[in-house]
């Protein structure tokens, strides 16, 4: 009960990358930065393990960023030429990739550091990838001309890597969709159907992860014109509901998301979102019990799962460890309290 798992990314190592960014620039190159990403995937595998977190993820130290890390594996993708491209309906601006022919994988993208994650250890898995319509909103369309088509086809590649995944041993692959809170309709009419598409035929759980971004200013200065009820999730929750995804990754503490929507994913798993990605303050054990008792009205105990808000990358790593083993506490407080033994 209350199982506990991070949403995808933990901050890098100072010697790996870049710290405190979200594109941060690597530290090395060429053979010496491929065995520092395993070095870095090692260090958080244990040090997740050393919190007591019982779903494990690699932490996406082997990636720059969650959406480009899959992106530098395709094929009819124009990494040379960058355009400044206004993401997540204009909220920030970044430099973003340009799609310019049919879109193809060169090969796997994250075989090495999944197989490394599964030979390191013992506990159950999770493995992240971006979701279709998120990768169409932080890319430049120069070939498809139709959002649907191109999510489609990027769709079909995900479920490429995401069936490799699953044969290297992961247990739980999710998809990370931040842009089914942007474009509420759109998620509902084709965008839970991308993600389908990209989960098809996996026999593994599957999980798609909602959020309203990591803790950087622009997603700070966004939710404040959010108002003081967010209703987001109202919209493709119910789509989600109906959709083959097992799982659903959730905002929950510090957010203004209504308690009851979580009642909209019935039969599904919902990972609670019970630490806050946008400040460093670490809960409390009694927080992250108090936010499961809120869930629990609206979640059946055997789906409550426990989980961060967002990714944790763009923090210090010692305030990172310190969420991960505020997250423990605050699950097994809730067990005791639910009457299981923790
Ligand atoms: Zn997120």
């Amino acid at each position: 009960m209350f199982q506990t798992m991070i949403a995808g990314s933990l901050p890098k190592p100072g010697w790996l990358a870049e710290t405190h960014k979200l594109w941060p620039k690597w530290r090395a190159e060429g053979d010496e930065l491929a065995q520092a990403k395993l070095d870095a995937t090692l260090l958080w595998i244990k040090a997740q393990e050393d919190a007591g977190m019982d779903v494990i993820g690699d932490g996406e130290q082997s990636r720059q960023h969650f959406v480009h890390g899959f992106l530098e594996q395709v094929e009819g993708i124009d990494f040379e030429h960058k355009v400044e491209m206004g993401i997540r309906n204009d909220r920030y601006k970044a430099m973003v990739p340009q799609v310019v022919a049919p879109l193809r994988l060169k090969g796997r993208v994250h075989a090495r550091e999944a197989r490394f994650l599964r030979a390191h250890t013992q506990h159950k898995t999770k493995f992240t990838l971006p979701g279709p319509m998120t990768i169409v909103d932080t890319v430049a369309d120069r070939f498809y001309g139709d959002r649907v088509k191109m999510a489609m086809a990027f769709a079909e590649l995900l479920n490429q890597e995401a069936l490799a995944l699953q044969a290297d041993g992961m247990d739980v692959i999710q998809f990370d969709e931040p842009a089914f809170n942007v474009y509420m309709a759109d998620a509902a009419d084709w965008g839970v159907k991308a993600l389908e598409r990209a989960a098809q035929g996996l026999t593994c759980t599957t999980a798609v992860h909602i959020c309203y971004g990591y803790g950087i200013q622009a997603n700070i200065d966004w939710k404040s014109t959010l108002g003081q009820e967010w209703r987001q999730y109202e919209k493709v929750f119910p789509a989600l509901a109906a959709s083959s995804i097992d799982q659903v990754s959730l905002e929950c503490i510090h957010s203004h998301v209504p308690p009851e929507l979580m009642a909209l994913l019935k039969g599904k798993d919902v990972m609670v979102g019970v630490i806050d990605v946008a400040s460093d303050k670490v809960e409390t054990p009694e927080e992250v019990a108090d936010t499961i008792a809120q869930a629990l009205k609206y979640v059946p105990r055997e789906r409550l799962l426990a989980c961060t808000n967002c990714g944790l990358a763009p923090m210090s790593r010692e305030v990172a460890e310190a969420k991960l083993q505020a997250l423990v506490s605050g699950a097994a407080l809730a067990r005791q309290r639910a009457g299981v033994s923790p």
